[in-house]
């Protein structure tokens, strides 16, 4: 406590200039920074359906959670569950966490908890206690102790890894069991209020208690109690014990992850031949069976299982197959009435691929209210506009693309290109002139980011799957 004063005296003798609390515009601007940071050191996961839908599950939770900025969620390909938010709004999740939940309730839980570490502004006020903590050694303990793909992370990044969501924050950040039990009350009052039963943090944080993981880290590196003491903590103030809102769909995005984001065996078609076989009216059995049957190629299989199932996503899965045997028309005609985000991306395939190259750049440009949660979006319309004829519009969203995905100088080149193509006295040159000077700010160290930094591109690779 006396620390914490002298620190603070020497702090304002030192800067006198400066407030200690960061301004909501300092706050934006270095979560900015650790968000490119993230970037480079995790693959963002590309699925329509896994990236829409968990946007569609923050969005049921962010009117109730109070965080200063709107909030945006990138899910990060990672096995390891884990979810974590630094500030201004930035939230994280990996597929490992949304496949390890068994209920939609348990995912919204432990973002309800990062939310409530976005609202409580916990990074925020550890960089404001912590100058001159730059935003660039934040974003340097939080990949080391996540154990991200980071040059140099240690041996103890992949075991604190593992006792999963909030952990590294807890360790690097030094997130104190307050800081933590706070962002579970603040999370458990977000996650009820949105209509999810309580019990979903709670739940999870029994099964994260329940791996090896976790017990194979000593409690004296951990900030934060055991797993299982925060589950009773919470269990203890549950008010709303039943889910009200409708979770049918989760089941779903975990099937697609279990079975298109890994390289395909014969152990996962045995699973979910075998689960389909065990209950042939399970309709997320059945979806699961039809992925499988497109991986191999049988498409007339895969349809034929998809018009056998009992769920209101039939003509979305559906639409989904046709677009993937590249029977365009066909996919066309069940997925151009249905509202969804997730078919609207098919749609955009289905109506590229018939040749309606305007209707597939409309309906992309509705989608773009979720660019950040699938940057992809902005790559696909660059490109379809390009195939129509518009080259200054194309190569500036290619340009977007590469900015949501955190690498500038490609970012650049397609940003220049679109200024020449548009004409630099043009409005709309003009215009993204401004975003490509935004792309050359300079780093706390006062040196402009060097090209050599560019990250190999992780892209795409382990799904295509429009
Ligand atoms: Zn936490």
């Amino acid at each position: 406590m006396k620390g914490r004063v002298l620190t603070a005296l020497v702090l304002l003798i030192c800067v006198p200039l400066t407030t200690f609390g960061l301004t909501l515009t300092e706050e934006a601007k270095d979560a900015k920074q650790i968000h490119l940071q993230v970037l480079r050191a995790f693959r963002l996961n590309n699925d329509p359906y896994v990236c829409l839908y968990m946007a569609s599950v923050v969005k049921r939770l962010e009117p109730n959670a109070g965080v200063q900025f709107p909030v945006r969620l990138t899910v990060v390909e990672s096995p390891t569950p884990n979810a974590f938010a630094t500030m201004g709004g930035y939230a994280y999740v990996t597929t490992g966490l949304i496949e390890m939940a068994d209920r939609e309730e348990e995912v919204a839980g432990v973002l309800a908890h990062e939310l409530g570490h976005l609202s409580r502004r916990h990074v925020a006020k550890t960089m404001e206690q912590e100058k001159p903590l730059t935003w660039a050694t934040l974003a340097g303990m939080l990949l080391g102790t996540l154990g991200a793909m980071v040059p140099g992370a240690g041996a103890l990044g992949p075991a604190l890894m593992s006792s999963t969501m909030a952990a590294a924050q807890t360790v690097s950040l030094k997130f104190s069991r307050e800081n933590e039990d706070e962002a579970d009350r603040f999370g458990l009052v977000t996650t009820e209020a949105s209509g999810y039963s309580g019990h979903g943090l709670s739940d999870f944080l029994k099964k994260i208690r329940a791996t090896e993981a976790e017990r194979s880290i000593p409690q004296y590196l951990l900030t934060h109690p055991y797993s299982d003491v925060r589950a009773a903590k919470i269990e203890s103030r549950i008010t709303l014990p039943q889910t009200t809102v409708n979770t049918d769909f989760f089941p779903y995005v975990v099937a697609r992850l279990k079975i298109l984001n890994k390289p395909f065996s014969p152990a996962i078609e045995d699973t979910w031949m075998g689960k389909h076989a065990n209950n042939p009216k399970d309709p997320v059995s059945a979806y699961g069976v039809a992925l499988v049957y497109t991986l191999k190629g049988d498409t007339a299989k895969a349809e034929e299982v998809i018009r056998g199932m009992d769920s209101p996503y039939r003509d979305l899965f559906l639409g989904e197959i046709f677009v993937r045997s590249q029977r365009f028309k066909e996919a066309v005609e069940v997925l151009a009435s249905q509202t969804n985000p997730i078919a609207s991306y098919f749609l955009a395939s289905a109506l590229e691929g018939s040749g309606d190259l305007l209707g597939a750049a409309e309906t992309l440009k509705g989608l773009f209210p979720y660019k950040e949660n699938l940057p992809i979006i902005y790559q696909r319309y660059g490109m379809v506009t390009g195939r129509l004829g518009y080259e200054g519009i194309g190569y500036e969203y290619l340009g977007r693309y590469y900015l949501e995905i955190g690498r500038p100088p490609a970012a650049r080149t397609y940003l220049e290109k679109s200024i020449a193509k548009y004409g630099r006295n043009s409005e709309e040159g003009k215009e993204v002139q401004v975003l490509l000077d935004e792309t050359k700010e300079k780093k706390p160290d006062g040196k402009d980011e060097k090209t050599k930094d560019e990250p190999q591109d992780r892209g795409n690779r382990s799904l295509r799957w429009y």
